[in-house]
Order: C-alpha cells, then sequence, then structure tokens
C-alpha cells in the first residue's frame, strides 16, 4: 500500500503509518497511491482522481470537505473521511482570541508602540461581559465558543436550520434574528451552495451598527467587497477572518481595509490538533486496511 501524505501533518505521521505500507510525500507519486492524505491545500476534483487510479481512500485532517468532489469518488468507490472531531477545540480558542483581541485592540495597541507612538487616549476598548454572540452554525465548534462565551459572561444566541435546542445557546429560529440581535457574530457554518456569500450587503445591512464579525468558518461565506464596505461606513466595528477566497489571498480587498484582524488560516494549526488528527488517520486506516490492497 501507498500512503501519500500531500499536505502538512505531524512530523510524527510518517512514523506512525509506516506499519502499513510505504509513506511518501512526494506528490509525483500520485498515480500509484492507494490513500491519500489532504488538509485543506490539495483539491481533489475529478482530474486528481482521474490521475490516481489505484486511489482508494482520501482522508482530510481538518473539518470541511468542499476540496474533494465527494460525488465522484463515491462514483469511483473511493472512501473520504475527515477527522471532523479532532479540530474543534483548536477553531474555538482561535475564534474566542479574536473575538478578544477586536474590542481590546491587541494589535493596533501593539503596533502603536512598536512604531513609537502612545494611543492612550484613541484606543477605547469595550467588555465582552453582558454582550450577545450570535453564532450563525452551531455544531462541534459553534458549542465550544459557546461554552467558553457562557464562561466570560456573555449572552449567547445562534441560528442553525438542523439545531433546535442547546445547552449553552438560545436558539432563535432564523439567521436574521441573531444578526439583529448580536454585538458579535461568529460563522460556524461549512461552505455549501447555500452558505456561499451569506453574508452580504442585505444581510450586513441588518446588523446591529458597530457589530464585530468573526469568520473562523470558510472565507467564501463571506462576500469580502460587502464586508469592506460595511467596515467603512462602520457598520462592522470590527471583522476578524482566519478563512479566506483562496490560500494565500490574491488582491483581497480586506487586506488595508480598517479595523480588520487577519490570520492566515490557522484555525486547525495547534501542536495538539495535528497529533489527534494523526491518531485518527491511524484509526481510519487500521479500520479499511482490508479494503486498501
Ligand atoms: P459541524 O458540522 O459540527 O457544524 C456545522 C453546523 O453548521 C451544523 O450544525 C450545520 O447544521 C450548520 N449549518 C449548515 N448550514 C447552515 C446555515 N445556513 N446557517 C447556519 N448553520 C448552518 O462542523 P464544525 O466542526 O463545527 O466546523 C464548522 C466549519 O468550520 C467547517 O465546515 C469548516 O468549514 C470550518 N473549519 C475551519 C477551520 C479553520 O482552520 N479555520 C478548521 C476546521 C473547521
Amino acid at each position: 500500500m501507498l500512503i501519500l501524505i500531500s499536505d502538512a501533518f505531524d512530523k510524527t505521521l510518517p512514523g506512525l503509518l509506516a506499519k502499513y505500507g510505504e509513506v511518501t510525500d512526494d506528490k509525483s507519486r500520485q498515480a500509484e497511491a492507494d490513500v491519500v492524505l489532504i488538509r485543506s491545500k490539495t483539491k481533489v476534483t475529478r482530474e486528481y482522481i482521474d490521475a490516481a487510479p489505484r486511489l482508494k481512500m482520501v482522508i482530510r485532517g481538518g473539518v470541511g470537505l468542499d476540496n474533494v468532489d465527494q460525488a465522484y469518488a463515491r462514483d469511483k468507490g473511493i472512501l473520504v473521511f475527515n477527522t471532523a472531531d479532532a479540530s474543534t477545540v483548536a477553531v474555538a480558542e482561535l475564534a474566542f482570541a479574536m473575538m478578544i483581541a477586536l474590542p481590546n485592540h491587541t494589535v493596533a495597541a501593539h503596533t502603536s508602540m512598536a512604531e513609537g507612538q502612545w494611543l492612550k487616549k484613541e484606543l477605547k476598548r469595550t467588555e465582552l461581559m453582558g454582550k450577545t454572540l450570535g453564532l450563525l452554525g452551531i455544531g462541534r465548534i459553534g458549542t465550544a465558543l459557546a461554552v467558553r462565551a457562557g464562561a466570560f459572561g456573555m449572552k449567547v444566541i445562534a441560528y442553525d436550520p438542523y439545531v433546535f435546542f442547546s445547552d449553552f445557546a438560545e436558539i432563535r429560529p432564523t439567521m436574521e434574528e441573531v444578526i439583529r440581535e448580536a454585538d458579535y457574530i461568529s460563522l460556524h457554518m461549512p461552505l455549501l451552495d447555500s452558505t456561499r456569500g451569506l453574508i452580504n450587503k442585505n444581510t450586513l445591512k441588518m446588523f446591529k451598527d458597530g457589530a464585530y464579525l468573526i469568520n473562523t468558518c470558510r472565507g467564501k461565506v463571506v462576500v469580502e467587497e460587502d464586508a469592506v464596505e460595511a467596515l467603512k461606513s462602520g457598520k462592522l466595528a470590527g471583522y476578524a477572518t482566519d478563512v479566506w477566497y483562496s490560500d494565500p489571498p490574491e488582491n483581497s480587498p480586506l487586506i488595508g481595509a480598517p479595523n480588520t484582524l487577519f490570520a492566515p488560516h490557522i484555525g486547525a494549526s495547534t501542536k495538539e490538533n495535528m497529533l489527534r488528527i494523526g491518531i485518527m488517520i491511524n484509526a481510519l486506516i487500521k479500520e479499511y486496511k482490508d479494503k486498501l490492497k
């Protein structure tokens, strides 16, 4: 069996998988691969699958499977898995870090001082305690963020078309009700046809004036140009995003927009998560190894 590690994983992974066969990160061996391990960079398109005739299993280390043509893989009898449970805490902690950093002007405070300025009067902070966090999507990551926000004394409300009850948030029946009421909106839905461009100039109009938006789900859920307009007008007091139209972003209008906080798609990139992902990949290959020969 040839296992192709196509994206970045923990350095212990090749050793962990060596018992199943040959493990390589040489992408030119795609045609020989029985198993391909990806994160978000490799796109397992129809063309990719056609160029890998031995392929029997694709494992996406992480959650979103929007970089895999799942229907075509199914037609070809290729098993597709993610390691969905592994990344929850890593992403929730980044979303929370962003939610703390925006109203505390953490980045502006640091960069202005590093440039020799003293903005004590200008940098007015606000507190999270008593504010309302609105979650769009309350699955694994949304729930983990709700738990953390509750500990900070925030009121948590959420909309999710498939969730009707939560111990950690008040569920609202529509997205509109959440975005009209929340001081902070955090996005935790998958990228689907129904969620692409969901945050746009029409939905942004319904946000509270001066709301904060945090995006650790997928860049294309937000129309970047519309977010920039909302930042310039003050409708949005801040926009923090870990996710982009492409990795890295090309000509994004967000770069240079006011009151932003950026990360280079590092939501899942904790040391602990990389180890958890390795354990889950090992378990999946072990479970299906007879089908992979
Ligand atoms: P999950 O499947 O547990 O939860 C997603 C929730 O979104 C589900 O409950 C679903 O019902 C809901 N949903 C679907 N359509 C919706 C809509 N229109 N409005 C509101 N909610 C909707 O997934 P998760 O583990 O919580 O991950 C959520 C997303 O986070 C992933 O799909 C992925 O895109 C993203 N993610 C990003 C990173 C990163 O590095 N930044 C890492 C992992 C996951």
